[in-house]
């Protein structure tokens, strides 16, 4: 069964508001554009493959889509697809490369197309692996056998490996997944968990899931005085609605809205986190009157820190969305 729901990935998101929002002529665009592409085709990958999980067994896995850890050395690491069954663990790494796809053990590298490189699919999962096997000790479960696959996920994709070879077993294309997890199921008999231990084990796991942080300066170099700020609006997507007798207004269509702000207040949580001030709530949503910016978030019913000026507001994205 899916215990939660496959999502866009943080970045994915931190991409588009970023894109939303700056000039498009900026010399960052076109770097924030391809690593979009990429993380859309990732996505995309990842819901082909969900598809296919939907002809698992219902009750023999507990799958857990996105899930990302916090491991004992201050970093994080990342599965796309956890299955935890009665008897074994694998894991599923999504790849949605188009083309020829040739995976070559012996030199650790996936060849595209005869001439782009990437490092092995293969060592990534294991590394993972590596991880997630440490963390299960650190948290006491017992730990069945681990087990893993890279799946090419692309229709159009032909894969190549040697006959014979690791990467013959362990990556595989399209709905070959199925079959290659039913192998794996018929290779490991011995029962490690009960229902209730997969239920509780795959709920905890859940409760752990870190969502990464991104640091627009850091990564592109792009200050805050270079993010327009403004209420988009949701029938035209012009930036800067206003708001006035309790409502946003489009001045290019006319649309009128009650919670535009919601979108902007998300765009500002993706951008700079989650911790805002009064000030800048307002500069943030073009908003003139410390009156009105003061009713919107009181309506919104933010935990916050800190008195008077100094009050800091903690947005959740479970609040706004
Ligand atoms: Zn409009």
């Amino acid at each position: 069964m899916f215990m939660n729901k496959r999502k866009k990935s943080r970045k994915l998101e931190f991409l588009e508001a970023i894109l939303g929002r700056i000039r498009s002529n900026h010399s960052m665009v076109p770097v924030i554009k391809e690593q979009l592409r990429r993380e859309q085709s990732g996505h995309k990958g990842e819901l082909t493959l969900d598809s296919y999980l939907h002809y698992l067994p219902y009750h023999d896995y507990y799958i857990i889509k996105g899930l990302r850890l916090a491991n004992d050395r201050h970093t994080h690491f990342q599965i796309d697809t956890l299955l935890l069954s009665p008897t074994h663990i694998p894991i599923i790494e999504a790849k949605n490369l188009a083309g020829t796809i040739e995976v070559d053990e012996n030199r650790n590298q996936m060849i595209q197309n005869g001439e782009i490189g990437y490092e092995n699919p293969m060592l990534q999962a294991q590394f993972q692996l590596g991880e997630l096997h440490r963390w299960l000790a650190r948290h006491s479960f017992p730990i069945a056998d681990l087990e893993y696959l890279v799946a090419m996920t692309n229709q159009s994709c032909v894969l190549k490996t040697l006959a014979g070879s690791e990467a013959e077993y362990r990556v595989c294309r399209g709905r070959s997944v199925i079959p290659r997890l039913n192998q794996f199921s018929a290779k490991h008999q011995q029962v490690f968990y009960s229902q209730a231990d997969l239920q509780y084990m795959s709920q905890f796991l859940l409760n752990h899931h870190v969502e990464p942080t991104f640091d627009i300066e850091k990564m592109y170099k792009i200050k805050r005085s270079e993010i327009p700020s403004g209420v988009h609006c949701p029938c035209c997507g012009t930036l800067g609605m206003k708001y006035h007798g309790g409502s946003w207004h489009c001045h290019r269509c006319g649309c009128k809205s009650k919670d535009a702000h919601l979108k902007a207040l998300k765009d500002y949580y993706l951008i700079y986190g989650p911790e805002f001030t009064n000030k800048q709530f307002r500069e943030f949503l073009g908003l003139e009157s410390m009156n009105i910016a003061s009713k919107l978030l009181v309506k919104l019913k933010l935990p916050n820190k800190g008195a008077k000026k100094n009050r800091v507001y903690i947005l959740s994205l479970e609040l706004i969305i």
